[in-house]
């Protein structure tokens, strides 16, 4: 490391500053773990993505998304967290402390890290997304289905997420509609077989071998229609100058992608921090102290970085504080430690 490079020394970074990085700094800072929060790419993280937070607890009437997040940030600051700008780009964790290099190339040490990275969900990146991201296209049924009741609803995607997301979103939409590109689902036959008891009852239609090209809509009146391709083998987008590829306008108030989520960790490459097939942080979990301990001491992660599952902001929120409250142990005896090792002797003097 350059000189140049090295900024400071800290007791914990957490890199996130979503509702889990923002939790794990109000009871760090509490703790007096003066935790630097790094933002990432997207400070605030998912929630600033959403206009109407209706189930987090406290907000009788709703909450925004950014304001609840700004929220947690001043209550965070207030008790002394310091939330910066940057990237965490790796972690050296062959020594201690922790080694943290940004991608603007600074250093930082420290002796605790939580990772509260989040989980991105993947998009289409066709136009009209950036546009309606949150004004009625969505990713997270849970969070958002109750804002559509009545509506034809779109689900896209073909895996366990599309099915499960498809079948909860029937207690509200008129119909619910899911396009898949093939032919075939390749989620678990548990949920085709749920969908397909709906599909029967007509509460869902099928659009197959079909794909989305283009959204059409506005912020003020949401989705209004999407653009739709379809060929009879499948996979239409890579099929567009096929004569048998149709094009078709398709009429609906909102759309969901369940098309997957991508973990944000890969600045753990090396150190030895275990992660799933699909790139989640596994951490401890279970009962008791500790949970959100991953295989290196001193590395905690919390929210939907190890959460494939639940990703809601409550239960990232939830685990933000667990993971405040583990590393807080974990600095209380490494501080006990160190107070224990005997000075070095004194160097033997000949005169
Ligand atoms: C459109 C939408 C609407 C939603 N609505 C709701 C809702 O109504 N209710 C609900 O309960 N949940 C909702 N959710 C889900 C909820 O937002 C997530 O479960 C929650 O945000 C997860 O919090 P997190 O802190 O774990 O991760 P995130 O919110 O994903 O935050 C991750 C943070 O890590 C940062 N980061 C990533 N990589 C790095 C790095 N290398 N270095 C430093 N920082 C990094 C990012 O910039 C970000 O700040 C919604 C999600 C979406 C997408």
């Amino acid at each position: 490391m350059s000189e140049d490079a090295f900024v400071e020394h800290r007791k914990l970074i957490i890199a996130g500053s979503g509702i889990s990085g923002l939790s794990a700094a109000i009871y760090a800072a509490r703790s007096n773990n003066e935790p630097l929060v790094f933002e990432g790419d997207e400070p605030g993280g998912q929630l600033t993505l959403t206009t109407e937070v209706d189930n987090y607890p406290g907000f009788p009437e709703g909450i925004s998304g950014p304001e609840l997040i700004q929220n947690m940030k001043t209550q965070a600051e207030r008790f002394g967290a310091e939330v910066d700008h940057g990237i965490v780009e790796s972690v050296e964790a062959d020594e201690r402390p922790f080694t943290v290099t940004m991608k603007n190339g600074d250093v930082y040490t420290a002796d605790a890290i939580i990772a509260a990275s989040g989980a991105s969900a993947r998009t289409l990146g066709i136009p009209g997304e950036d546009d309606l991201m949150g004004y009625g296209l969505s990713t997270c049924a849970t969070c958002d289905g109750a804002f559509f009741r009545d509506e034809k609803i779109l689900v896209v995607g073909g895996g366990d997420a599309a099915m499960e997301e498809a079948n909860f979103l029937t207690k509200f939409a008129s119909t619910v509609y899911i396009a898949h590109r093939r032919e075939e689902f390749r989620a678990e036959d548990y949920w085709i077989d749920r969908v397909m008891e709906k599909v029967d009852d007509g509460e869902i239609e099928l659009l197959l071998n079909t794909e989305v090209t283009e959204l059409h809509g506005s912020p003020e009146e949401g989705v209004d229609h999407v653009t739709m391709v379809r060929h009879p083998d499948g996979h239409p987008t890579d099929k567009l100058d096929d004569p048998e590829t149709e094009t078709f306008d398709f009429d609906c108030g909102a759309v969901f992608y369940a098309i997957g989520h991508t973990p944000n960790a890969d600045y753990l490459e090396g150190t030895g921090v275990e992660r799933d097939a699909d790139g989640y942080v596994v951490a401890k979990g279970g009962k008791g102290a500790n949970q959100t301990a991953t295989d290196v001491p001193g590395i905690f992660a919390a929210g939907d970085v190890v959460d494939f599952h639940y990703q809601q902001a409550a239960t990232a929120g939830g685990d933000g504080v667990k993971a405040a409250l583990d590393a807080d142990d974990y600095l209380e005896e490494l501080e006990r430690e160190e107070r224990a090792e005997p000075e070095p002797a004194a160097a033997e003097s000949d005169d």
